[in-house]
């Protein structure tokens, strides 16, 4: 095996064998996608006509289960639910009370990413069913700034969503992703505000994933320059603070919060990668940027459960060492055909 990066520590897996890619990196990290479907169409996100996958194609929530079962066996840890939006799936919170169930059997989280606009709904059947921490993504506070980002959103539905969620005593993490002469004014307000109700608050690259709505390279805003531009305004003290995913954070002085900057085009921080990404239609892909994968509804629907474990030896075979994106004026259409939507977010 050839190690390409510094060999961190393997974690034992009670009763199974860890999943260690070519590269010497433990996945201990699955997000699942559980639709393509959402009730916004964020312009960086889709296009404003988009095509959902035929509902047929879709994971059922008893296949969703076995191959979560099948990750936990070989040391998975955390499991982040996401879409699409994963609150507009038909009956979600019975896939959020099975997999509940396996937190402290192997399972130390489960989490999802939110639009936020279902959560006055849901916010207290997750908490019920062991979720503790969720992210929310906000690009804006403005009432029509927010119609115009999201296509269809009401910004007031988010918000008391958010409400209903911190009163449930969820913890909250608002992500933003940062566009230039789109949402680049409200960084500050918007950081202010989430740390005064006590959030998190992170900061996001637009990638090159899938035809959408706005141009990209005018609207990409590296993160660095706006990292430049806070420490000009604030303290911002680095911080070894970890969630499990790419994020970087400084704790800011003057509003008591943590700011994390998630920096795929800027900084490659494939390195420390230990995820890989489940679809709606259930491929297994090994990098949110590459073509890589593993059919795993076709080795589920043609073998059973029991063939899974060797599909994610194989998948582990197929993660490639980074993504390769690139955004200037030369390479300015998506980098993949795929949606973030597909892949799961
Ligand atoms: N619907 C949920 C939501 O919006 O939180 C979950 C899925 S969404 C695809 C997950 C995250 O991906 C959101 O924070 C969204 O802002 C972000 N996202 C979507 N497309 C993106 C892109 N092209 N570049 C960077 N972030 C993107
Ligand atoms: Fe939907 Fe989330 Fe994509 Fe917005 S970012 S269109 S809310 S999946």
């Amino acid at each position: 095996m050839t190690l390409l990066f510094s060999q961190r520590d393997i974690e034992p897996v009670a009763g199974g064998r860890p999943l260690i890619d070519r590269f010497g990196r433990q996945i201990n990290y699955l997000r699942i996608s559980v639709t393509d479907r959402c009730d916004f169409r964020c312009v960086y996100c889709m296009s404003e006509h988009m095509q959902f996958l035929p509902k047929s194609e879709v994971l059922s929530f008893e296949e969703i289960d076995q191959i979560a079962l099948a990750f936990i066996s070989r040391g998975t840890r955390k499991i982040r639910l996401t879409g699409g939006e994963p609150l507009v799936r038909r009956d979600i919170l019975e896939l959020v009370q099975r997999l509940g169930s396996y937190i402290g059997s192997g399972l130390d989280e489960l989490t999802l990413t939110t639009n936020g606009s279902q959560l006055r709904r849901y916010a207290g059947g997750l908490a019920d069913a062991g979720v503790r921490r969720i992210n929310v993504s906000l690009d804006t506070l403005d009432e029509a700034r927010f119609r115009d980002i999201t296509r269809r959103g009401r910004i007031g539905d988010v918000l008391d969503g958010i409400d209903a969620a911190a009163e449930a005593g969820l913890q909250l993490k608002i992500n933003m992703v940062a566009m230039r002469g789109v949402n680049d004014d409200e960084i500050e307000p918007m950081m202010a505000w989430a740390h005064g109700r006590g959030f998190g608050f992170t900061l996001i690259e637009g990638m090159p994933l899938g035809e959408v709505g706005i141009d990209r390279v005018d609207s990409y805003l590296p993160l660095k320059e706006l990292r430049a531009r806070l420490a000009s305004r604030y303290t911002l003290e680095p911080t070894d603070h970890r969630t499990g995913g790419p994020a970087r954070y400084d704790w800011v002085k003057e509003t008591n919060g943590l700011i994390g900057f998630i920096t795929p085009m800027s900084h490659n921080f494939c390195e420390s990668c230990n995820r890989v990404r489940l679809t709606a239609t259930g491929q297994l892909y090994m990098c949110l940027g590459q073509e890589d994968m593993v059919d795993l509804r076709d080795v589920l629907r043609a073998d059973g459960p029991s063939a899974l474990d060797a599909a994610l030896d194989r998948a582990m075979q197929l993660k490639p060492k980074g993504h390769d994106f690139v955004l200037d004026r030369t390479h300015a259409g998506p980098a993949l055909s795929r949606h973030m939507s597909v892949t799961g977010g």
